[in-house]
């Protein structure tokens, strides 16, 4: 009997980072519009193509961190 090695992560794609260099995981549940955040430095990507594996930087738009102005 060989040793059985267990590739649970196996169909997991990486993302780098492209602030950090950070490879981010896509898991296989994450589906093209989800929006990805990146564990390490919190970037927010949305998933535009799972083969090939593309994404996409999600900027921080602060015209609607906008706190003085209630909604
Ligand atoms: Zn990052």
């Amino acid at each position: 009997m060989g040793k059985i090695s267990k590739q649970t992560d196996k169909h997991i794609k990486y993302y780098k980072c492209e602030v950090c260099l950070k490879n981010i995981p896509i898991e296989y549940y994450f589906t093209v519009g989800d929006s990805i955040t990146c564990t390490d430095c919190n970037a927010e990507y949305v998933l535009q193509s799972k083969n090939p594996l593309e994404l996409t930087r999600q900027a921080v738009d602060y015209s609607k961190l906008d706190f003085d102005e209630p909604y």
